[in-house]
């Protein structure tokens, strides 16, 4: 009788499992930190794998073994921090390659290739990925990659991925899917037909604002390849502590972020009845552009809700700062909840005019819903709420 495969683990057994073998020398339950730069060797080119910590570690190597299975991949590439690994990406290209990116990608990714990679010759242009005409049409002349986010930061549009990802890779260009807002336990871009997926695993896969790290997975042999000479040959490695940090973070990040999803559904429900918010941005609403999208390429809607407040300037820096739970700061993705007003914090350095333009009003205010009790949530946002307009 021809035996059957075993039925594949569950998203929650690998995050725990996956990439995390008891340490073979002490049957540690958990992955050692290992802090070690060299490995003895037995012989002259005699060894365990393991010659130097930039080439291999073992903390590291169970991380991207973690993650690149609940992405879906078959081999992931840790980095220092998210840019890092997006650099180590863009690397792949050689001077003259053409990069299209989507219109609203995260700051530090336009500025990399905006003042760093334009000056090794790298050409990028701009598309807004959630119009696929406009992809066609920034697809006519030749591109070696095409890179978007979706949802986005901070208005959260949400981009057909396998539409957008099978025109590129009908031209020939890498399809690469930044999924740090989504999560792999939300959306799985290599599903849908994405080369490379990049991930700040600062934000929820570490998950409590405590480490910084970056993360590409892939699916193809080749391209494992290349980006693991990249990532030793360039040398922004995330370390056995950072690695060890991430690592323990994807453990909760299904419970996680089921909690962050229920909590963002009744705070997004919640800024809906506001007569003070003239528009609630957040995947799973119904009145979102993006939300038929979202429901096919997505478990849920994610822990990000941004709103407009019909207010000037000074009223929405007022809410700001009135939050007690809430803390005001830039970052998203941990266990704690934050708050960030784009035109003074994370996109203060756009010009006003190109802000406006984006739609990134001076009234909007962007959440990072937290996993704290959701009834103190919304308590707190009613008593910023009367502070702002008293
Ligand atoms: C934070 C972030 C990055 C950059 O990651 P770092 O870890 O800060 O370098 C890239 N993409 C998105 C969507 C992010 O939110």
């Amino acid at each position: 009788m021809a035996s059957s495969d075993p039925k594949p683990e569950g998203f929650s057994t690998r995050a725990i499992h996956a990439g995390q073998e008891p340490d073979p020398s002490t049957g540690a339950v958990m992955t050692p930190v290992y802090l070690t730069s060299t490995y003895v060797q037995e012989a002259p080119g005699v060894h365990k794998g393991y010659e130097y910590s930039r080439t291999q570690n073992p903390t590291r190597g169970a991380l991207e073994a973690n993650i690149a299975s609940i992405e879906g991949g078959t081999q992931g590439i840790a980095f220092a921090s998210g840019l890092a690994a997006t650099h180590g990406v863009l690397s792949l290209l050689d001077a003259g390659a053409r990069v299209v990116i989507g219109h609203d990608v995260y700051g530090g990714t336009y500025r990399l290739l905006d003042k760093v990679m334009s000056r090794q010759g790298l050409t990028f242009d701009v598309v807004d990925t959630t119009d696929l005409e406009a992809v066609d049409a920034a697809l006519k002349k030749p591109a070696q990659m095409m890179w978007f986010e979706s949802p986005t930061n901070p208005l959260l549009h949400v981009s057909d991925i396998a539409e957008v990802c099978r025109r590129a890779r009908a031209c020939g260009a890498l399809a690469v899917v930044d999924n740090t807002f989504a999560t792999p336990y939300l959306q799985n871009p290599l599903a849908l037909g994405a080369d490379i997926v990049v991930h700040s695993t600062t934000k929820y896969l570490g998950g409590h604002s405590d480490v910084v790290g970056g993360m590409a997975v892939v699916a193809d042999a080749d391209l494992a390849a290349r980006l693991k000479f990249l990532q030793n040959a360039i040398g922004a490695v995330s370390g056995p502590l950072d690695s060890f940090l991430v690592m323990r973070g994807v453990k909760t990040l299904a419970v996680r972020m089921e909690r962050h999803c229920d909590n963002a559904e009744v705070i997004a429900a919640w800024l809906g009845a506001q007569t003070r918010v003239r528009r609630v941005f957040y995947p799973g609403r119904e009145d979102h552009p993006g939300h038929d999208v979202a429901k096919r390429q997505m478990r849920r809607f994610g822990g990000m809700v941004s709103f407009d407040l019909d207010a000037d300037l000074e009223t929405a820096r007022r809410l700001a700062s009135a939050t007690r739970l809430f803390a005001l700061a830039e970052s998203l993705g941990g266990v704690e909840s934050l708050l960030d007003h784009p035109a003074s914090m994370t996109h203060g350095s756009v010009p006003r005019a190109e802000r406006l333009r984006h739609g990134f009003t001076d009234g909007l205010l962007r959440l990072s819903v937290g996993i704290e009790d959701v009834d103190d949530l919304v308590a707190d946002l009613e008593g910023a709420f009367e502070q702002a307009f008293a």
